[in-house]
């Protein structure tokens, strides 16, 4: 007995029985788009699914859950390819995409949007502003709402109106025995509360339903560079003004190589910067006076400040994370960032400036909305941590995978010692504990519970996985 073609038959089959009652498509090895269709956001991430279900509808969903079990397949989940680990993909599973599922529909009047699964946050962003309104989602456009939304989702609106899921009010979920129901705050309340950061654990969700806010259509950004001598300075503002900003303004502060063909002067090409960011989604004339506080710490190398349309911030930072680049990132929530943690973010690992790794740090403002909601009130861990650090690469050599990863590594357990809890969203394949940090042990043990209640048998295990409890 071979595994693989006895996999490859079951899927095979599968996809059979499926033919003609299914309205999405069914991408075997053999069609011509699976090439394509089995690459994730993530090039480093390289599996052959043994079907991938793009479906149309829930009724497809539940078919192609159905044949997938009937057969004794895996089941992974693919909203919008994005997670970091490549999890909507795995050898031989049957791939449940939803890509096609990315309908959004606005209710002005209600604030509410209805959002179905495959839609990336482009797609969200752009019809609720076409309303003025906005729910918090992620820096990069190309990302999947369902992911993000399942994991918490953190954006520059979230210390105002809390995570993405904070806001979301109910879900189509179709679980592992192939029910549909939706959860929402009057019905299946504990589902809703599991489906608020307890990852792709408990069921499919095809379809999100949100509260919306104002938001826009303008906002004001400001971006400043400083060479990396004025780094301490930077770094030690950036602590002050996180702390002190209100809830309409989020800092986030990097540390990187700035690449060749960088508007940046040219001496600094291949050198270190540090940057310090901030969005303002209030008024437009107290962000611009925020962005004065950018050149009192230090003569940047370059900098601007100004109101910008809110959908041209959020898609701002598609092209430095764009598909088809190897990434490996690891990250940590900071619950204080005292002056040693600074040094140690600055170096990014390396013993001496020769030794620097090709390795970019970031460390992003919480707090807000985020912390004043009670830890209690979702499956989102750590709602209290001020900051969240990230160290990460991106590189197209597969030689380089080894030193790529081993400095992200280097510079993560080094900064891991001012940390506390990751974000569940960051998470690569980490292990079971990272898992249990990413909750903490009470929640990780209530959410172990409901996994038993609504995925008794582990189906839905291609993900951060929370085991069932025993
Ligand atoms: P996928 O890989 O498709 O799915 C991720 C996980 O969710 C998998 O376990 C999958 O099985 C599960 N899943 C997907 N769809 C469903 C569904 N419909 N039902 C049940 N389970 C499902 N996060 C933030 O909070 N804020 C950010 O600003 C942010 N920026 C990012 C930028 C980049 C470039 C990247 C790569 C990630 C970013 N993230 C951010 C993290 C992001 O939220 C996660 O990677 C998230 O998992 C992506 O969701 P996805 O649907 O695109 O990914």
């Amino acid at each position: 007995m071979d595994p693989v073609t006895d996999n490859a038959r079951a899927a095979n089959e599968a996809a059979r029985e499926l033919r003609g009652t299914f309205r999405g498509d069914l991408i075997l090895p053999q069609h011509e788009r699976y090439e394509t269709a089995r690459r994730v956001w993530n090039a480093s991430i390289d599996r052959y699914p043994g079907l991938i279900a793009r479906c149309a509808d829930t009724g497809d969903v539940i078919a192609a859950l159905r044949a997938a079990r009937r057969h004794g397949l895996e089941v992974a989940v693919r909203g919008g390819g994005h997670s970091i680990a490549g999890l909507g993909v795995a050898d031989g599973a049957v791939t449940i995409d939803l890509s096609r599922m990315a309908a959004v529909q606005v209710d002005p009047d209600a604030r509410r949007a209805t959002v179905q699964a495959g839609s990336l946050l482009s797609g969200l962003d752009r019809e609720t502003q076409r309303h003025g309104l906005a729910v918090t989602s992620g820096f990069v456009s190309h990302t999947g709402v369902a992911g993000l939304t399942l994991g918490g989702g953190f954006g520059w609106t979230a210390r105002k109106h809390g995570l993405a899921c904070d806001n979301l009010r109910s879900a189509r979920v179709v679980l592992a025995d192939g029910s549909s129901r939706v959860a929402g705050e009057e019905q299946d309340a504990d589902l809703l509360w599991a489906l608020r950061g307890g990852g792709g654990n408990f069921g499919i969700v095809t379809s999100f339903e949100f509260d919306l806010h104002a938001v826009g259509p303008m906002v004001t950004t400001g971006a400043a560079f400083y060479d990396l001598g004025n780094g301490r300075t930077v770094l030690e503002a950036f602590r002050e003004l996180a702390t002190e900003a209100t809830d309409e303004t989020t800092w986030a502060a990097s540390v990187w190589d700035v690449e060749p063909g960088s508007s940046l002067p040219e001496e600094y090409h291949g050198k270190p910067v540090v940057s310090l960011v901030f969005v303002h989604i209030g008024d437009v004339e107290q962000g611009v006076a925020l962005g004065r506080q950018l050149r009192r710490l230090a003569r940047p190398l370059a900098e601007t400040v100004g109101p910008v349309p809110y959908l041209e911030v959020q898609s701002s930072n598609d092209t430095a994370w764009s598909h088809g680049v190897r990434r490996y990132w690891k990250s940590h929530y900071l619950w204080e960032l005292p002056d040693a943690a600074i040094e140690t973010f600055l170096a990014r690992g390396a013993a001496t400036p020769a030794d620097r790794p090709a390795v970019a740090g970031s460390l992003q403002a919480r707090g807000g909305a985020i912390g004043r909601t009670g830890e209690d009130d979702s499956a989102v861990g750590h709602r209290g941590a001020p900051f969240e650090f990230m160290a990460s690469t991106g590189w197209n050599d597969p030689g380089e995978d080894d030193s790529r990863r081993s400095g992200v590594r280097t510079f993560a357990d080094q900064m891991a010692r001012f940390g506390r809890g990751v974000y569940v969203n960051n998470l690569d394949l980490e292990g079971e504990d990272r898992v249990r940090d990413a909750y903490g042990a009470q929640k990780y043990r209530r959410l172990a519970a409901l996994k038993a209640r609504f995925d008794p048998d582990n189906v839905f295990h291609l993900n951060q996985n929370i085991r069932p409890a025993t």
